[in-house]
């Protein structure tokens, strides 16, 4: 198949409007129209993993963190970022990367981390804002239901666990089309009254031109009047980490034990218990120190993280417990949550797992 019909359907589950500002997710090196058999999957995309998917016969590496982060000015060979973009494009081996996109969804990386430890009733940590926009409209009253239908099919009208809402409201709308116009109802000329249906419905904002496409296809007026509101609402289903609640809570140090079996990690570092059992506990994985704050104010017993640097274990002031699992074991699981969102939809693309461990950090135990 097409590479952009793989990169397509990964940027609807995890639309790349998604992603942090920081972040570079998306089509690194290729083409979207080169022709695709195997994807390598991998957390990072190394040299090691360049030439495996050479050696495999793989034409494009699905990685979680992206290769190129700011902008390279010389391909000389100096660094491994340079070696991997040069090694690729003589290769003919497309790069793309499902970073923080993925990160900040309910079925992504954090997700994972939830099911793992066996959480429940996981939701988003921090919600984004500024993702949610609203559409009104002005319908005849007759086509007001294909409108609509047309809207719900391309993305608007979604809360949460529901879909199709909208809110409609009858009155009358009035035109007057000059000597240019062929209007659908009334005549050129003359002042019209029409009975219309107002109607509204909110939608993600990296759909806009797929929802307005929609609306002036279904729309019968020449001139489609319509509305785009700018909302200031929380996406409750995006954003960055997640936090859950066990089962039956546990205490501290047993629930250290079961993490560090669940993740696979060598070692964990932690903050001094509070005394209180484990019952709430945030994910986030890889660097995300920069969510103590919701995880507190969340209620969050226990903090599930990487990357924390000395002086921020400080910042707990006795209220939580942050464990730091390691970057790598914290993102572990998406190498397989990839493998299965993309074999699950392409069942006849072959998909593999890289065998390369690219986890640069070795622990000395
Ligand atoms: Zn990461």
């Amino acid at each position: 198949m097409k590479l952009a019909q793989l990169t397509a359907y990964l940027e609807s589950l995890a639309p790349l409007a998604y992603q942090e500002e920081y972040d570079n997710s998306g089509l690194i090196v290729g083409h979207p129209d080169a022709e695709v058999h195997q994807a390598l999957i991998s957390l990072d995309c190394t040299e090691a993993v360049v030439d495996e998917a050479i050696a495999t016969g793989c034409q494009v590496i699905v990685s979680h963190h992206p290769i190129v982060f700011k902008g390279l000015k010389k391909f000389n060979g100096k660094t491994y970022v340079e070696r991997v973009v040069e090694k690729a494009i003589r290769h003919n081996i497309a790069i793309y990367a499902i970073h923080t996109n993925l990160d900040n969804i309910m079925t992504g990386v954090n997700a994972r981390i939830c099911e793992t430890l066996g959480l429940q009733n996981s939701r988003i940590l921090a919600p984004k804002h500024q993702l949610l926009k609203k559409l009104v409209t002005y319908v005849p009253v007759a086509q007001a239901e294909e409108v609509r239908s047309a809207l719900f099919a391309a993305g608007a009208g979604n809360i949460g666990n529901y879909s199709e809402v909208s809110f409609n409201a009858e009155g009358f709308g009035t035109f007057k089309g000059n000597e240019h116009t062929n209007p659908f109802v009334g005549e050129p000329g003359k002042r019209h009254r029409e009975h219309e249906i107002r109607i509204e419905s909110i939608y993600p904002a990296n759909l806009e031109s797929k929802i307005i496409m929609a609306l002036v296809l279904a729309h019968p007026y020449e001139e489609v009047a319509y509305d785009l509101y700018a909302l200031t609402n929380q996406h409750q289903q995006v954003g960055s980490g997640m936090i859950g609640e066990l089962e039956n809570p546990k205490n501290a140090d047993s629930f250290l034990a079961f993490v560090k079996e669940k993740m696979n990690a060598s070692v964990i570092r932690h903050t001094a218990f509070t005394g209180k059992p484990i019952k709430k506990v945030a994910v986030c994985g890889g660097s995300g120190g920069f969510l103590l704050k919701q995880a507190i104010a969340a209620g969050a017993d226990i903090f599930i993280t990487a990357d924390y640097k000395y002086h921020e274990f400080f910042d707990t002031e006795g209220k939580i417990v942050i464990a730091d699992v390691g970057h790598f074991e914290s993102e572990q699981f998406t190498q397989q949550l990839l493998y299965e969102i993309i074999q699950n939809k392409f069942v006849n693309f072959a998909v593999r797992l890289t065998k390369v461990n690219t986890n640069p950090v070795k622990y000395y135990i």
